[in-house]
């Protein structure tokens, strides 16, 4: 079964064909990351402007890719919820045309489901297992029981992480999105400063990150104050190692509560190469562990097709009044 998956909650248009929730038949993304540097975030009204023109290149470029025409489809997929209104109405009403104009049932697909089943492309999903959710807007721990069922553990009661990276990456002068630069420059430094971790009370599976996003604004600033130039090799280091001890302690804490067969992590911090090597060596031997590789980390529409796949089974569609749920829950 084939569905065409479309995504357009934040600054990436995107479109994908997926085979039976596992099959990738094409997978296209136009990131507007240049158009929303020289603001140094995403500004909603520019994304939404962005997905108009791009939409419709990108979808018939993603069945023009997995060669694939609109009668061999057998649905239409979009992400409905969280994101930005305007940005996600683009790619409702898009999904909307595309499923009307063909006779094609539509669903509706939580972005962050679609984070997690981009582990449905790499290997069959384990039940039950904990999902690691780790991106621009959400941090959280995630039990599945079964294919659609989300039971949250663990969310952060502050800043996401990738949100406190690139809040960090702004004070240490570097462009936007700065999760990359960190985790690069991090390498290359050396964790010397000794952060902060917020372990929260001692069995909470919470997080928070905006004391230590505060705590690295104040050591550069006095380090300026005092007419020092900061080390921002050694600062990120020290900024990853905290994040990564807090993430990887508190997703061992929820796989030992829960007992489950599988880890597996999704959203766009789990790109980082510190983490995923920490998450490598603390589970890779005794459970099984799954990342994505890195183009389905961030936001793709593939995801919202593996994910869709499972809704597709239970014939669980959505009708012409589908909408944007900017604060949908999972
Ligand atoms: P959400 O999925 O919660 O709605 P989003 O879609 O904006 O938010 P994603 O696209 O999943 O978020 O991820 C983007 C975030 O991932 C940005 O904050 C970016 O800085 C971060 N990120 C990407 N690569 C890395 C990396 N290598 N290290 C750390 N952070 C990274
Ligand atoms: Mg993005
Ligand atoms: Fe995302």
């Amino acid at each position: 079964k084939r569905i065409l998956a479309i995504e357009t909650s934040c600054d990436e248009t995107a479109a994908s064909v997926i085979e039976n929730g596992k099959i990738i038949r094409s997978n296209v993304v136009a990131s507007q990351i240049e158009s929303h540097k020289r603001f140094g975030g995403v500004v909603p009204e520019v994304a939404s402007r962005h997905h108009v023109e791009q939409v419709t290149r990108i979808i018939e470029q993603a069945l023009a890719e997995a060669e694939v025409r609109p009668d061999e489809l057998d649905a239409v997929a979009v992400t409905e919820g969280p994101g930005l209104v305007g940005a996600l109405l683009i790619g409702v009403h898009a999904a909307k045309a595309m499923a009307f104009a063909h006779g094609l049932p539509l669903i509706g697909v939580h972005h962050i489901a679609g984070h997690i089943y981009a582990n449905q492309l790499v290997q069959p999903m384990q039940f039950p297992l904990m999902a690691l959710v780790v991106s621009g807007g959400h941090t959280e721990l995630i039990y599945m029981e079964q294919d659609g069922q989300f039971e949250t553990i663990g969310m952060t009661r502050d800043d996401a992480v990738g949100e406190a990276y690139d809040k960090v990456a702004r004070t240490l002068g570097l462009p936007y999105p700065g999760g990359p630069h960190i985790d690069r420059l991090a390498h290359t430094g050396s964790a010397e400063m000794d952060f902060p971790r917020s372990w929260l009370e001692p069995d909470s599976l919470d997080f928070s990150f905006s004391g230590l996003k505060s705590h690295v604004l104040n050591v550069v600033h006095n380090q300026k104050q005092r007419g020092e130039e900061p080390n921002i090799p050694n600062l990120a280091a020290s900024f990853q190692e905290s994040v990564i001890d807090v993430l990887v302690t508190k997703t061992r804490k929820a796989v030992d509560r829960y007992g489950v067969k599988q880890l597996v992590v999704a959203g766009g911090v789990a790109a980082n190469k510190g983490l995923r090597s920490a998450l490598e060596d603390e589970f890779s031997e005794t459970m099984t562990l799954s990342i994505p590789p890195l183009p389905l980390c961030t936001d793709n529409a593939a995801m919202i097709g593996a994910a869709a796949f499972y809704q597709l089974e239970k014939q669980s569609f959505a009708g012409w009044d589908l909408n944007g749920r900017p604060g949908m829950d999972l």
